[in-house]
């Protein structure tokens, strides 16, 4: 089977298929960096970060390219109020971003940076005027002529039947029904950041840069354009009327959209207090890779609904899998094999595969990892696996974590960079007992706990008990978790 994928476009589920033979060409919308990332943003870009780790797993060479928006209208107008320069004020949020997206997984693409294109941006701009799409206002502002794109609308599905023609929009995000000439290029305002160029002094629209940094990176046209479902209108929409009226050519082929994450049932606002970036769950005390889960476990056009109690299951779910795969690599088994074991590893990698190739059914994925987890833990138990069956279970586990990406990493190195972070900057005050307790129970190496545990071992086996309950204090003050099974000692951190 090959992948199937919902295109916006088509308003379809369709088979993929690169332009290129089996080498894909990717680009997604980048944070705004004006502020810390929220677990929305991280919903969107996770679900980009499988979709990207899924076309590698089959067989495709992925180039993907995220940019940065470090120019918009939001970052000028912070930058003016707080008197710094555009790069200064976006430089601490980017560095932010790049840390979270690397504690929850994300895989680092290709990183563009507005800023970085502004000559680019501006010579499009003289392009289009040039094809008479794009007109100068008065004050030295472009606009691009909705009215030179009969297709406009084409991607939303609006019907932009009643549009005001020569009316003009010039900020970046506006209301969802207005068919508007909209800025490419503005003026400079009095306090605000400008460039010379030579179309003039001024700054790009946001929409215009993205087209501009994925034509760049990628070509004229490429595969596939993520973003949340918010940037299908008008952001999307404008990228498609530049590039396309410019180059004539199919600008991007496949239009991936994640749906909106809710929170506790409710959509995520800061009045609402159900507000949270991905550091603020962490300085409650959850796991990146809890989060991660979670935000993995509904499919991408499916609304999640972000609750605790979720958080919660989902951080069992993660030490269920760990604790599996510590099982099967400490266990000694007899030698041999058992088929069956062998056919369950086999078809948990073909039902994974299945799952995916359906629109990146991630829930039915984890069900089928989830049932070999269940039928191979009670082989183990009733004496039902051998030696031979041990890799195979783990390649199916392997094969699942290289789009999950749960289960490898250590979360507590993770956790103690926000714990450093929230002291460096004065939020100590937000910082959790439960952080405190992970960060402490960090210090100790996954080396140093077995060392411990050997010591402890050897201390009962001489009989010397005191010795063995002071390893096992501290251990167990360091937050780690000692279980005594037939296969032998167990351990986790808490
Ligand atoms: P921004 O930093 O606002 O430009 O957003 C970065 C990405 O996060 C964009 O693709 C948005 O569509 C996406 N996004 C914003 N809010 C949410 C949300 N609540 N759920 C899912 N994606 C979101
Ligand atoms: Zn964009």
């Amino acid at each position: 089977m090959a992948l199937r994928l919902y295109n916006t476009m088509s308003s379809q589920v369709e088979e993929f298929q690169s332009i290129r033979d089996k080498e894909i060409r990717m680009y997604a919308c980048g944070p705004t960096v004006y502020d810390y990332g929220h677990i929305g943003n991280f919903r969107t870009f996770i679900a980009v970060d499988m979709l990207q780790r899924f076309l590698r797993q089959s067989g495709y060479t992925v180039q993907y390219v995220m940019n940065i928006t470090d120019l918009d209208d939001k970052i000028i107008h912070n930058a003016a109020r707080d008197g710094v320069s555009v790069q200064q004020y976006t430089a601490k949020y980017e560095k932010a971003f790049l840390e979270d997206a690397a504690m929850i997984g994300i895989e680092r693409p290709k990183l563009v940076r507005a800023t970085e294109h502004i000559l680019a941006m501006a010579d499009f701009v003289a392009r289009l005027v040039a094809k008479k799409i794009a007109y100068r206002t008065d004050d030295g502002s472009y606009y691009f002529r909705i009215a030179s794109f009969p297709r406009y609308g084409k991607l939303s599905k609006k019907d932009f039947g009643g549009m005001l023609n020569g009316a003009r929009v010039d900020v970046d995000e506006y209301d969802k029904d207005s068919a508007r000439d909209f800025a490419l290029w503005k003026a400079p305002k009095p306090g605000e950041a400008f460039w010379e160029t030579a179309i003039g002094p001024g700054r790009p629209g946001w929409h215009l840069e993205c087209s501009v940094m994925s034509m760049q990176a990628l070509g004229e046209s490429f595969d596939l354009h993520a973003g949340g479902e918010d940037l299908v209108f008008p952001h999307h929409e404008n990228e498609i009327a530049q590039s396309e009226s410019l180059t004539g050519k199919t600008f991007a082929r496949f239009w991936f959209h994640v749906r909106f994450l809710l929170v506790e049932g409710e959509k995520m606002s800061k009045s609402l207090g159900n507000f949270y970036t991905l550091r603020d769950l962490v300085l409650k005390g959850h796991k990146p890779s809890s989060i991660r889960y979670l935000l993995t476990s509904v499919p991408y056009r499916n609304q999640l609904n972000f609750t605790f109690d979720g958080l919660k299951q989902a951080a069992v779910s993660v030490e269920r899998l760990r604790g599996f795969r510590q099982r099967l690599a400490a266990a000694s088994f007899p030698p041999g094999s058992q088929p069956e074991m062998q056919t369950l590893a086999q078809e948990t990698i073909d039902r994974m595969r299945a799952a995916l190739d359906d629109d990146l059914n991630t829930a039915q994925a984890q069900a089928a990892i989830f049932e070999m987890v269940r039928s191979a833990n009670s082989a183990i138990d009733s004496d039902q696996i051998k030696k031979d069956d041990v890799a195979p279970l783990l390649v199916a586990l392997e094969k699942f974590d290289e789009v999950f990406a749960v289960l490898k990493d250590d979360d507590s190195p993770k956790m103690k960079q926000v714990f450093d972070w929230a002291q460096s900057e004065g939020h100590e005050k937000d910082i959790s007992g439960e952080l405190r307790e992970v960060v402490q129970s960090g210090q100790l190496s996954d080396g140093d706990i077995e060392r411990k545990i050997a010591e402890m071992q050897a201390a009962r086996s001489a009989r010397d008990f005191k010795a063995s309950d002071a390893r096992r204090a501290e251990l167990t003050a360091a937050g780690i978790l000692i279980e005594n099974t037939k296969e032998g000692v167990r351990w986790r951190r808490k």
